[in-house]
């Protein structure tokens, strides 16, 4: 049904201010941004609430203007264009239905205002219908749905008008999790079949994490990392995208030297090895080692690079999380078969191995 040409979204050093309630004081909700968005690409804002991720968003619709900078869409800009001059649709968390009206005439509305002929109409809206799984339920009031239904005929509405981006607040908040994962793979469907370019603003990294070609993590209005979800996992450049991303723990370490591939560092009185390090590490530095659960291994007392006490081994069924405490703190290692022999029980001495190509230096701040 949607027979356009992908097209891309480009933000060129994006600002946007508020005035505080008082009108004083400026909030400066998204800080020179820059993002270049693939056309068909799915592109995910991520970050703790208040990081800009919506007005972001809003910015891409036209429901808010920039302070300053530039937005495209294709090679069109529309930086001061009002909504309804830009090729977008929008679908917030709050599905937004007329509850007066059925499924069909709520997803035919867009159509109608924009005075398709009524048997285009009836034919878009079937198939729309029929896109979201919803293809028997036309005749139905928005009330007699469940919550994930409301929220496909949401996702209905916002794709008939066969836009060229579409724009995705937080679209999935409101449902169960395990609704909210259905819907998840759903909407992925429909958008790479359909090859549109979406932008999807979340605070959940699962959900980010599952669904982008790329994620854009966000603090206080900047733009702190862009990469696919393993880069960002795997590699991220600060210690507030690791913390972010994923769990972590993060080691003191004093760098001693690297020679060209390896980056020896002092952990307490023991030298740990780390292949990867992020962009400002310098030798000499006091940095940290960032360790996801899966990098660590438990291992005999005497056996690793330091010594704990296991405090509590937790189930997850495909795997277990052990809680270890160590002269470092809390350390949390990821036991990948649950059912293995060699499960230390909690109370156990142990010693924490570390794999030398899964752990990353990074800085030592809090950002
Ligand atoms: P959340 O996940 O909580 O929705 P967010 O990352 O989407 O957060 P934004 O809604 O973009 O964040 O807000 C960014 C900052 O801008 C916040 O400090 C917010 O209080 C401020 N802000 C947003 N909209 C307005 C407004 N209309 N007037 C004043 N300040 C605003």
């Amino acid at each position: 049904m949607n027979e356009k040409k992908s097209v891309s979204v480009t933000l060129e050093h994006v600002t946007k201010r508020f005035k505080d309630v008082k009108g004083k004081s400026d909030v400066i909700a998204v800080n020179d941004s820059n993002l270049v968005i693939q056309p068909g690409e799915l592109v995910t804002l991520l970050g703790p609430s208040g990081c800009g991720k919506t007005t972001t968003l809003r910015m891409i619709a036209g429901f808010e203007l920039p302070s300053e900078g530039k937005i495209f869409i294709g090679n069109e800009e529309v930086t001061m264009l009002p909504p309804n001059k830009r090729d977008t649709a929008t679908m917030f968390q709050s599905y937004g239905l007329f509850p007066h009206m059925t499924v069909f005439d709520n997803v035919a509305y867009g159509l109608k205002l924009r005075k398709v002929p009524v048997e285009e109409i009836k034919v878009r809206v079937e198939e729309t219908l029929a896109m979201v799984g919803l293809a028997d339920y036309g005749d139905r009031a928005p009330s007699k749905l469940s919550g994930g239904q409301q929220q496909r005929v949401a996702l209905a509405r916002s794709l008939i008008v066969a836009p060229s981006v579409l724009l995705l607040d937080e679209p999935l908040s409101n449902l169960d999790a395990l609704l909210r994962e259905q819907m998840r793979v759903e909407i992925r469907k429909i958008q790479k079949t359909l090859g549109i370019t979406a932008v999807y603003v979340t605070h959940d990294r699962v959900e980010a994490m599952s669904l982008s070609d790329r994620v854009v993590v966000m603090k206080n209005g900047f733009v702190r990392q862009i990469g696919a979800p393993s880069e960002i996992y795997e590699a991220p450049n600060s210690r507030f995208v690791a913390g972010f991303v994923g769990k972590a723990t993060f080691f003191p370490v004093k760098v001693k030297n690297h020679d060209g591939k390896l980056w020896t560092c002092i952990l307490g009185d023991k030298e740990v090895v780390a292949s990867q390090a992020g962009e400002n590490v310098a030798v000499g530095d006091e940095a940290v080692l960032m360790a996801r659960p899966e990098s660590l291994r438990v291992v005999e007392p005497g056996k690793g690079h330091i010594e704990g006490t296991v405090r509590m081994n937790v189930y997850l069924g495909n795997s277990l999380e052990a809680f270890i405490n160590t002269s470092f703190g809390e350390v949390l290692v990821q036991i990948d078969d649950p059912h293995a022999k060699k499960v230390y029980p909690e109370g156990a001495k142990i010693s924490i191995d570390f794999a030398p190509d899964r752990v990353r230096l990074l800085e030592n701040n809090e950002d």
